[in-house]
């Protein structure tokens, strides 16, 4: 989505037609949205490549709109940012993404990680670490099963506090990813300075390989790069059953995309998750 003029806000989506909608009338939507429980999750699960479970599961926001129907991040997050309303929602997400797996746990499932996405105004809130701590003990979930997904352009943004905050949700017992590595400007710099549990390999590198000798390369590298760091290293937005087999040629640890599942709701998830019964 992007702005149009001073108050117009293009919504759009590949499956229906690109509507303009007030935006100052959107942002009290969002507001009364966030209150009114109209924000669901869906979730994408992440495989081990070699022993084929279910790892983990990103955590991703969707909008169910009382008069546009369903959207998606990609219409509401930068209106969320720009206004400062992704300070409530993501808490929400945190709280919510907590809760959900810790019931599944509760369930008896096999135990994975869940990964919400932190963006910048988020990591730059003073209240992010008070809001992590309130979903962990309001679930009741180990911190250990909750990672954070954050990108390099937040890091670097924030560098010096960034470290600090790090450190602080490491010491809790977090998991801290880097998000879409690689097309940022200063991925190794990111690697050096911060207290990273996992890397995830932006789509972009993924999607050629079939075809694109230099991308081979350059994933081969990062999966070789992040091992040789000691990180966990996944590759995002894989589609076919050839990037799957070269991903584990290059011994990529966990892998996620529309190969293995497109992100799903809680229900559905649960009933996968379930599939994979406790050794
Ligand atoms: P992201 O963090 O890079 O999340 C992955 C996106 O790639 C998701 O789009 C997912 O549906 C999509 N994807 C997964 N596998 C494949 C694949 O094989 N092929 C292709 N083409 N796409 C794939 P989605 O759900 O539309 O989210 C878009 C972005 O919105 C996310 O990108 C993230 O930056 C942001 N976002 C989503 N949920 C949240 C949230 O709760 N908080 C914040 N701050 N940002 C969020
Ligand atoms: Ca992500
Ligand atoms: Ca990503
Ligand atoms: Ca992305």
């Amino acid at each position: 989505a992007k702005s149009s003029g001073r108050n117009g806000y293009q919504i759009y989506e590949q499956t229906r037609p690109e509507r303009s909608v007030n935006k100052l009338t959107l942002l009290e939507e969002m507001r009364s949205g966030i209150e009114n429980g109209d924000f669901f999750l869906e979730y994408q699960p992440q495989y081990n490549l070699v022993s084929g479970r279910i790892i983990g599961a990103e955590a991703l926001v969707r909008w169910q709109h009382p008069s546009l129907g369903r959207l998606m991040p990609g219409e509401f997050i930068g209106l969320a940012e720009e206004s400062g309303l992704i300070v409530p929602l993501g808490r929400w997400v945190m709280k919510e993404a907590c809760r959900q797996n810790k019931a599944w746990q509760d369930a008896g499932l096999t135990p994975i990680t869940i990964g919400v996405n932190v963006s910048a105004r988020q990591f730059s809130d003073v209240g992010l670490v008070a809001d992590v701590t309130a979903a962990l003990e309001e679930s009741g979930m180990r911190a250990t099963y909750l990672e954070l997904e954050l990108t390099e352009s937040l890091l670097i943004q924030n560098a010096e506090q960034a470290v600090e905050l790090m450190d602080d949700f490491r010491r809790i017992g977090l998991k801290l990813a880097i998000d879409d590595f690689g097309i940022g400007y200063s991925s190794l710099v990111a690697l050096k300075s911060f207290p990273l549990t996992r890397l995830k390999i932006d789509r972009s590198f993924i999607r050629d390989l079939d075809y694109d000798e230099n991308d081979r390369s350059i994933a081969r590298a990062i999966v070789s790069l992040g091992r040789e760091l000691g990180l966990c290293v996944v590759a995002e937005g894989v589609e076919t059953a050839k990037q799957q087999a070269f991903l584990a040629s290059c011994r990529c640890e966990v892998v996620q995309g529309f190969h293995f599942g497109r992100p799903m709701s809680a229900n559905k998830f649960g009933k996968l998750l379930g599939m994979t019964l406790t050794p």
